[in-house]
């Protein structure tokens, strides 16, 4: 069973009763009703160890992965689903999934589980916006099947929380909450703790843009933001990444940026990367086309053309390294350095855990301001970390003004700081608008849960709690996932 007892937020003390993986969806009402307490897990990719079972059987969602339907501007699967399945499936049929997280090995219930989100949320929204219909098993193993518009969280009996949600793109803070709200939102985000989701049907786009990446090294942060500012506005522009100074050594220590063979000029204070939709069945031919109508008087007729001016304006063009349709491999390098950050971040913890502390451990936010605060926001993050003395890297989704600030522990007291901090950042997040839990979700990690409770008050805990004990009396899913039973 080991490889069932953690998942990738390495949260400690992972054990269950048993594990049960259904074959058949028909399956699922008997397992939940014979189990004192079940937790359903997808790949267990959760970063807060909402993925970890602690006692209770565990129901693995991996051999549901059948893809149901898919028709025009749908799809229809099974929970079990991997995210690169669905993404597969799609395209051969010209249609594609917006929300995707970074990570395509999520399954579909998982993603509806966390209300997961992706770079292209910036452009496409969260998954919640996505998810049209879901079927689920209850507590009591009855199933229940929902389309959005069709039923009130209220016709389920349960009492909606008063709690104002925080008005940006992305939030994964305990259960959704607005008046008068359809009963499918209760189960989007609701991190397994108040049904097995069991099928989900998510709305699809065709036809499939053609993508186009542009890897842009800025002198500061300021000058960064004031090409983000412009570039959002851009049509064009599904999602701006960043690295900040940190990130650039990190990749550069560990040979990322060799290996990607990509050129940081040196000055470098950070680093965008842009991804673009370009209209379908745009060639490499015309995107090199665009880039020379982009240095000519003559204006600028393609959405490349267009953003390649901005680069120029902002004299960022020359250091500009694109990959261009027609160049996947190039496309790859550009996102294999993007993900060497969180990789060399992880190591680096890692090797900290082995040769200084046991107790040391990941210690990383995951917040979003509204863009406009952006600026601010990130000089808190920098001042709480440096008044505290910790070396740090943050890098993100910087056009949704959603981040991840980490710590780069030296010690098991640098955790301990950089948690106080985290608390810290939380307060200030939601001050300014926006929300100290974006995309990965509560789970069982104790200043995530802390962070919930700063953002809606123990009163705001408790109407989940009625939530909760409305659709789950015995406390049977999840349980101490989100918040512990008692206060
Ligand atoms: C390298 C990496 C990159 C990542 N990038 C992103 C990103 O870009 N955006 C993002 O949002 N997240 C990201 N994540 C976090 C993670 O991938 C997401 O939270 C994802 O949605 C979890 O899906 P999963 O199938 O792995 O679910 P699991 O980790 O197995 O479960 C997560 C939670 O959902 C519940 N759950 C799972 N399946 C069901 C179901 N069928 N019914 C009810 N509840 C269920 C579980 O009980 C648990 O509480 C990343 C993680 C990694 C490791």
């Amino acid at each position: 069973m080991d490889k069932y007892l953690s998942d990738a937020a390495h949260f400690p003390g992972g054990h269950a009763a048993g594990i049960a993986i259904p074959r058949a969806l028909g399956e699922i009402p008997e397992i939940v009703r014979r189990a004192a307490s079940l937790l359903v897990i997808g790949a267990q990719s959760s970063l807060t160890g909402g993925a970890t079972p602690m006692g209770e059987v565990v129901l693995s969602t991996e051999k549901l992965n059948r893809i149901l339907e898919i028709g025009a501007g749908f799809i229809c699967v099974e929970a079990g689903v991997p995210v690169a399945v669905m993404q597969d499936a799609l395209a051969a049929a010209g249609a594609w999934f917006p929300p995707a997280p970074t990570f395509t090995g999520a399954f579909a219930g998982g993603i509806v589980a966390t209300n997961a989100a992706g770079a292209a949320t910036f452009r496409h929204g969260a998954v919640r916006a996505w998810v049209q219909a879901l079927t689920a098993v209850l507590a009591d193993g009855s199933a229940i099947a929902l389309r959005r518009g069709e039923a009130r969280a209220r016709d389920l009996g349960v009492p909606v929380p008063s709690y104002v949600m925080p008005d940006v793109v992305k939030v994964s803070a305990g259960y959704y909450a607005a008046p008068d709200m359809d009963a499918i939102d209760l189960f989007i985000g609701s991190e397994g703790t108040l049904g097995v989701i069991t099928t989900v049907t998510f709305r699809t786009l065709s036809p499939v843009p053609t993508r186009a990446l542009a890897f842009v090294p800025c002198r500061s942060e300021s000058d960064a933001l004031a090409l983000v500012a412009e570039l959002r506005q851009d049509p064009a522009v599904a999602a701006i990444e960043h690295m900040d100074r940190r990130c650039l050594e990190i990749v550069a220590e560990d040979g990322a940026d060799r290996r990607s063979e990509v050129r940081v000029p040196e000055g470098t204070g950070l680093a965008l990367l842009v991804q673009l939709e370009l209209p379908p069945g745009t060639t490499e031919a015309q995107a090199f086309d665009s880039i020379q109508e982009s240095l000519s008087s003559t204006g600028a007729r393609t959405p490349l053309a267009r953003v390649c001016r901005l680069l120029h304006a902002h004299g960022v063009m020359d250091d500009t390294e694109m990959a261009l349709p027609g160049n996947p491999r190039r496309a790859e390098q550009l996102i294999a350095l993007r993900e060497a950050v969180p990789a060399g971040v992880n190591q680096r913890v890692g090797r900290a855990q082995q040769a200084i502390d046991p107790r040391i451990a990941k210690t990383a936010a995951d917040m979003i301001v509204p863009f406009e605060r952006f600026a601010e926001m990130m000089e808190i993050y920098r001042a709480g970390f440096s008044s505290r003395g910790l070396d740090y890297a943050i890098w993100g989704h910087i056009s949704d003004g959603n981040v991840h600030p980490n710590v780069l522990p030296r010690s098991y007291e640098d955790v301990e700081r950089g948690k106080d901090a985290i608390r810290d950042f939380g307060r200030e997040a939601a001050r300014l608008g926006g929300c100290p839990l974006a995309e990965h979700g509560v789970g069982r990690n104790p200043v995530k849960q802390a962070l919930l409770r700063d953002l809606y008050g123990d009163e705001g805990i408790e109407q989940m709690r009625a939530v909760k004990r409305a659709l789950d009396p015995e406390w049977k899913l999840a349980p101490g996932v989100i918040f512990p039973k008692t206060p």
